[in-house]
């Protein structure tokens, strides 16, 4: 067995699993590079790129991952912009089947097929009729906080988690460089592959 660079065995990761780069989400002001250093500067041991409605390829994020060097692991995700509002997606590798406001039950049914990870991005934020609709809905986890979560809103998210039983997510839904890492979720490591970040993102603390 070999111990992730870096972590001794004890220390969990930070894992920041909700950041927006730029062109591919034209909403944010942070290019690919900056954000690795943003990451890096704040201390973060994974970056999870999630953008709108896109995902990196994996050749992508292997030049992006050499960029990086050893101190952080880079991946990618994909954040869905659906009927009932965003779910993040982990596990993915492409966006086939997946469409701008799809609904959120046909989301979740490819995400079963490939057996990815969904966690529901900043519940409550667009409405509350979108966070309890998520009350019906088989995620396996929560964002309860993010730099787009009103307290209001963390409020609603924590009883959605505690309610369901979920495990919860933060992470900095981050736009600009200055928010990347400015809140993360504390996961055991190794997390080397999205099938390591998916394992642990269901076995984190409700
Ligand atoms: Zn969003
Ligand atoms: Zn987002």
């Amino acid at each position: 067995m070999r111990e992730p660079e870096k972590s001794k065995p004890s220390r969990l990761l930070k894992v920041d699993m909700h950041v927006h780069t730029h062109p591919y989400s034209p909403c944010s002001t942070t290019t690919a590079h900056e954000a690795i250093e943003a990451a890096i500067n704040s201390g973060i041991d994974v970056l999870v790129f999630t953008d709108h409605d896109t995902i990196w390829s994996q050749n992508e994020i292997e030049d992006l991952q050499q960029w990086a060097g050893a101190q952080l692991r880079l991946l990618a995700g994909i954040e869905v912009s659906c009927l009932e509002g965003h779910f993040l997606v982990y596990g993915l590798d492409k966006v086939e089947g997946l469409r701008y406001n799809m609904s959120a039950h046909d989301l979740i049914h490819i995400a079963r097929r490939h057996s990815a990870a969904v966690v529901v991005a900043h519940p409550f934020r667009f409405s509350m009729e979108n966070g309890k609709y998520c009350y019906k809905l088989d995620v396996d986890a929560v964002e309860v906080d993010s730099s787009n979560t009103t307290q209001t809103a963390r409020q609603y998210a924590e009883k959605l988690a505690q309610d369901r039983d979920l495990p919860r997510i933060f992470a900095s839904d981050a736009h600009s460089p200055r928010d990347v890492g400015s809140y993360y979720t504390l996961l055991q490591p190794p997390i080397d592959t999205i099938s390591d970040l998916i394992r642990e993102i269901k076995k984190a603390k409700p």
